[in-house]
């Protein structure tokens, strides 16, 4: 059974005083035990904020980014061990928006991935394909790609130690989530590669995943948990998804 996974990622947005408010309040309304685990993720420098708030609950913490280097003259990295040292659980690789705005490479990513393991914390891989692959039928090129670039440097019992984000572009940020098939399409292709020994490997969907559009998508037997942007910023809403998984 693989256990729903939740994450919040806030990306680029808020400052002190509103995650204080939004740590405050996702607190007190995922009170108590639940299956489906949640972990947020704020910038950089709120996650020692956020890691204060979040002791003693059952919210952990996620990263959205790590270095490949260990320590020492690398000025505006933060390493994995950092990381660590923070709390966080999670630690996300690979995110589109990296990818995109800063030429994060397949090398790279795979070293970051590594990076994580090594520093005992889960990384989040993850996976898309552009309006322009989609419209050329490349999708599943794209993400055999993307998910063989990993595989290939960790193997798979690796990889097995991570999480998989399918996040397609054309879906972030845009209001129009990809149906739950379109996402079950591409998710039973990732498993189909994982094979019997990445069984356990969860998969999470990500991309204009609203309250309204969650239960669908958790309907489809591939898809594990989401990776809430724009509707993480929004306690309320951020709980819905999490009780819709
Ligand atoms: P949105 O939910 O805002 O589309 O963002 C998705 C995302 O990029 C999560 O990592």
């Amino acid at each position: 059974m693989r256990r729903r996974l939740i994450v919040g990622n806030w990306k680029m947005c808020g400052d002190f005083r509103t995650n204080q408010k939004r740590l405050e309040d996702l607190s007190s309304l995922w009170f108590g035990v639940h299956q489906t685990e949640v972990s947020v993720s704020p910038a950089y420098p709120y996650l020692a904020q956020a890691a204060g708030m979040l002791e003693n609950t059952n919210i952990s913490l996620c990263a959205q980014d790590v270095s490949t280097r260990e320590n020492g003259a690398f000025t505006g990295e933060v390493s994995a061990a950092m990381l660590a040292d923070m709390g966080c659980r999670y630690v996300m690789v690979g995110h589109s928006e990296r990818r995109h705005y800063h030429n994060e490479g397949y090398d790279l990513i795979a070293e970051k991935f590594q990076a994580v393991c090594e520093a005992k914390m889960i990384p989040i891989l993850c996976l898309g394909e552009t309006t322009a692959d989609r419209e050329a039928d490349r999708t599943f090129d794209v993400i055999g790609r993307q998910l063989l670039k990993v595989v290939n440097a960790c193997g798979l019992e690796g990889l097995a130690k991570g999480v998989v984000a399918y996040e397609p572009i054309w879906a972030i940020g845009t209001g129009r989530a990809a149906t739950p098939e379109q996402a079950q399409d591409v998710h039973s292709y990732i498993r189909e590669i994982l094979g019997p020994e990445g069984e356990q490997i969860r998969i999470l969907y990500g991309g204009s995943v609203k309250p309204d559009t969650a239960e669908g998508l958790f309907a489809k037997k591939d898809i594990d948990g989401a990776l809430v942007g724009g509707a993480s910023l929004d306690a309320r809403d951020f709980v819905a998804i999490c009780r819709a998984a």
